[in-house]
């Protein structure tokens, strides 16, 4: 399978040769919160595999939802009119359970071709409006928006612009709210009087109110590092957008189902974003499927405003009718305990990894739930970032990987912690313990 691999398959990641010099790590099976890799090691999965498997692996009643839908009827497109009940009855029960009027679903793929369609969406806003020139869009800088040409725009990870000419000209960034590394310091107020003066400023910069369309954040930065903003950062964002008459996008993508705490991150923040986007733990992995939820203004516009005639977007596995099977047993399960679960062990969690804070490398603890992060430096006072290219940061996710354990190394020497919800308090006290045995594995 390694050589295979190297004379074949192309992986999702930055260097194309990265893979082939490491040679692959072939995954065989898994359950709950544990995968056993080729070599048979069975290891407990910290990352809940791409911060996607909120639910645990293999649980017997997600297969038997998609098989019974695979026998029933298999596929159904949404155009034409067309439907089906486990697309229909899924949009009924997120909506249902969505922040305020946040009432109208629009199925995708995963989460970039959600980010897309956001993007699509409030541009025919804005035109239905009769204000076609607000098409600026802000986002924040360590912000991740996905990896198609237009998600990337609007993602602020050099890697994923270099060669494409992006962002896009009109595709903006201001500065994340970052509080371990922000030149305003760590006081919450200061930070988000920054952040709302910093998007003031760049709205200002653009040609004002009557150019800018929409505004994206994160409820918590994931693939930037797990950066969690300061309470009321949200709601002040979300205040300050509708102030200057621009749309606001929460991308719930991570964040989303259960992740944090609650069904999503905006229920604790208490707002209600224009439009929100969602993938990963929708379908919790199984099978690949993401959405927008749109607010009810939002779509009245679009549907009765300017141009409603010239409205075309949409994909051949739009409310693919076996995601949305799987979606609908996944949303149950949550319901049934999970998300319960999940709360416990993100307190355990958030516990036991404060508890590396006088680690010698470990510089800042951050996260809320089962969204977590350390932040790795070689001079604790100074903050000093462990150098991306040094090697206890190329070679933590492999010591982590022989002490059992999967994390997500970012490079950066910020490690991210994101278990499946089911797991265990013993499974979140077991993940920890492997964590300081690598870290104490790094000093050496
Ligand atoms: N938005 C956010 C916040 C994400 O974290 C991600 C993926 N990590 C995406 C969008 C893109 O989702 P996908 O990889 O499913 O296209």
């Amino acid at each position: 399978l390694v050589e295979l691999d190297r004379a074949h398959l192309i992986h999702p990641v930055a260097s194309y040769r990265g893979h082939e010099k490491a040679g692959v790590r072939v995954l065989r099976s898994a359950r709950g919160a544990t995968v056993t890799d080729g070599a048979g090691q069975q290891l407990l999965d910290g990352f809940a595999g791409l911060w996607c498997v909120n639910l645990g692996y293999g649980v017997e009643s997600v297969v038997e939802a998609a098989a019974q839908q695979m026998r029933e009827l298999s596929y159904a497109t949404g155009y034409f009119s067309l439907g089906s009940e486990p697309a229909i009855r899924l949009a009924a029960e997120l909506a249902e359970r969505t922040p305020g009027d946040l009432d109208h679903v629009y199925f995708t793929l995963g989460g970039s071709d959600a980010v897309d369609s956001t993007v699509r969406f409030v541009r025919y806003y804005q035109r239905a409006r009769g204000k076609p020139e607000k098409d600026q869009f802000i986002s924040l800088e360590q912000g991740y928006h996905g990896s198609s040409t237009v998600g990337a725009g609007l993602t602020a990870l050099p890697a994923f612009h270099a060669g494409f000419g992006l962002p896009y000209d009109w595709q903006h960034k201001i500065p994340s709210h970052y509080l371990y590394r922000n030149p305003v310091g760590a006081d919450p107020q200061a930070v988000i009087a920054a952040s709302v003066a910093q998007l003031h400023a760049k709205v200002a910069e653009i040609g004002g109110p009557e150019r800018v369309a929409a505004f994206y954040a994160e409820p918590i930065q994931g693939s930037g590092g797990v950066l969690v903003p300061p309470d009321g950062w949200m709601k002040a964002m979300r205040e300050a957008c509708r102030a200057l008459d621009i749309l606001f996008v929460a991308d719930e993508v991570i964040t989303g189902f259960g992740r944090t705490g609650p069904l999503f991150a905006c229920a604790d923040e208490d707002i209600v974003p224009d439009l929100m986007t969602v993938a990963k733990g929708l379908t919790s992995g199984y099978v690949p499927m993401g959405a927008v939820f749109m607010s009810q203004h939002v779509y009245d516009t679009i549907a009765d405003g300017a141009g409603a005639a010239a409205v075309g977007h949409g994909y051949t596995y739009s409310a693919h009718p076996v995601s949305a099977a799987v979606g609908l047993e996944v949303l149950r399960l949550y319901e049934a305990g999970i998300l319960e679960n999940g709360r416990k062990s993100g307190r355990r969690l958030m516990q036991g990894l404060a508890g590396l804070a006088d680690h010698p490398l470990v510089g800042d603890v951050r996260g809320r739930g089962m969204l977590a992060a350390v932040e790795l430096v070689v001079d604790k006072a100074a903050r000093t970032p462990l150098p991306a290219a040094s090697e206890p940061a190329r070679r933590i996710f492999e010591r982590a990987w022989a002490n059992g354990l999967v994390i997500r190394a970012f490079g950066n020497g910020v490690i991210g912690f994101a278990p499946p919800l089911c797991a265990t308090l013993s499974e979140i006290d077991a993940m920890v313990e492997r964590t300081r045995r690598t870290l104490d594995q790094t000093l050496e």
